[in-house]
């Protein structure tokens, strides 16, 4: 056999093993899909044990016997794989986020019981609260948290909101894993809350210090509008939540909305319906996002920012970043609802995605994670400053918004791409950014 005929061979070989890998892959998933089904269906309530970590942070053992672990499921560990294998975490960050569980919810109160556990207020009224929300589950839409699909809990975990995303079409939370539509957006709610909003606060200085005070819990609070306890400690701490969220927000939304799309992408291949998956993952592009505001009457403002902030001229200054994205960010929220409709989503969500997107391209996929970790890598000492401080900091000191931060990363280009430790190293050096520990 000559070396052509041998090498034809081989290739031959190989594509037929990595044929039957696939296949094997394929059935493996579509294998596991049925068994989430049948889970549920031989279930009933309380026949499925939630997580201990989970059960370990509800003060009520009583109430959550009925939610799922989705945590071992196959598509569910395929996405941890993906994470580990495209951006060695474990390796760069230091951490892990082996033991974070991801919970299926059935009913109303399953899903919102969680993110009451840890908020401050006396047990009647969190009941009170409970019994509200639940009442409002007929109307469509229901109350502000019921309409969301997914929740990250700081130091918890991630819940899904199975009734939900049932509601939505007419089927049971059992019945979602049958419908390839809606068990694709249980996966893509998964990527978005895991290996976004927690990937940050599991494994940032910031994300970290943000939990140790409380003020994930603050947090959740405020964005589902639910009023807990009224004492200057606690208004203090609202404040100082607000201060920061305004400061991280398009790092938070752009990170998870990026890194939910690229899990999904990545798994879209290999998953039995992985087309229907990319539907659940939105996209977004400078470009088509301008045009889209073009056509408001008032959008004239908010598409001359994004020029300048993304416009391959810069580099601008430090400073000047600071100020285009500050610029860019008060003209979006000028729009307000308007530019969710042009656009698709919230500012944060579209143009923070274009923010991770722009580092993708100039520096690798690979290296977004650590941008987003070296942008959170911030300590305020929040226990010690005052809020007035606080403020101060971030909207003056560029190098202490988290905004800013990852903004900053953009202009400048890696000659090799998906090169962590060379990125890291020309961030520290050329923009005075602390490498995460790594
Ligand atoms: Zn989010």
């Amino acid at each position: 056999m000559d070396l052509n005929e041998r090498l034809r061979k081989i290739e031959e070989d190989l594509s037929s093993k990595s044929e039957a890998i696939k296949r094997r892959l394929h059935e493996t998933l579509s294998q596991d899909d049925r068994r989430m089904a049948e889970a549920f269906e031989k279930s009933g309530a309380g026949a499925v044990a939630v997580n201990p970590a989970v059960a370990a942070a509800m003060p009520r053992p009583d109430l959550v016997s009925a939610r799922v672990d989705l945590s071992s499921a196959a598509t569910l560990r395929m996405l941890d794989g993906l994470m580990e294998s495209a951006f060695e975490v474990g390796r760069h960050l230091g951490g892990s986020m082996q033991a974070y569980p991801t919970t299926y919810c059935e009913t109303p109160r399953e899903y919102a019981q969680p993110i009451l556990a840890g908020m401050p207020m006396p047990d009647a009224q969190r009941e009170q609260v409970l019994r509200q929300m639940e009442a409002t589950a007929g109307q469509d839409p229901p109350a502000g948290l019921l309409t969301s699909l997914g929740v990250h809990i700081p130091g918890v975990g991630c819940f899904i909101n199975g009734w939900r995303i049932g509601q939505i079409r007419n089927l049971s939370p059992r019945e979602v894993f049958r419908v390839p539509e809606a068990s694709a957006q249980v996966l893509a709610t998964a990527a978005h809350e895991k290996w976004g909003h927690g990937f940050i606060a599991e494994l940032t200085a910031c994300g970290k210090e943000k939990q140790s005070v409380q003020l994930g819990m603050n947090h959740l609070a405020a964005a589902f509008g639910l009023r807990t306890v009224d004492t200057p400690a606690h208004a203090r701490l609202a404040q100082q939540w607000e201060i920061l969220f305004h400061s991280s927000h398009y790092v938070e939304e752009g990170f998870a909305t990026w890194v939910e799309r690229y899990l999904v992408e990545s798994m879209a291949d290999q998953h039995p319906h992985g087309k229907t998956l990319l539907r659940h993952a939105p996209t977004f592009e400078v470009e088509a996002i301008a045009k889209a505001l073009s056509r408001l009457p008032n959008g004239g403002p908010c598409v001359h920012q994004l020029g300048a902030l993304f416009s391959p001229q810069a580099p601008l200054s430090v400073d000047g970043i600071h100020a285009a994205l500050q610029r860019l960010i008060a003209a979006a929220e000028d729009l307000d609802g308007a530019f969710a409709q042009a656009v698709g989503m919230p500012a944060p969500y579209a143009i923070g995605y274009c923010l991770m997107d722009a580092i993708a391209r100039r520096h690798g996929p690979k290296c977004v994670p650590y941008a987003v970790a070296t942008a959170c890598n911030i300590q305020y000492d929040l226990a010690g400053v005052s809020n007035q401080d606080l403020r101060e900091y971030v909207e003056t000191h560029p190098s202490l918004n988290v905004n800013t931060r990852l903004a900053l990363q953009m202009y400048f280009r890696s000659e090799t791409l998906d090169d962590v430790r060379t990125f890291l190293k020309r961030a520290r050096e050329e923009l005075g950014l602390a490498s995460p520990k790594t």
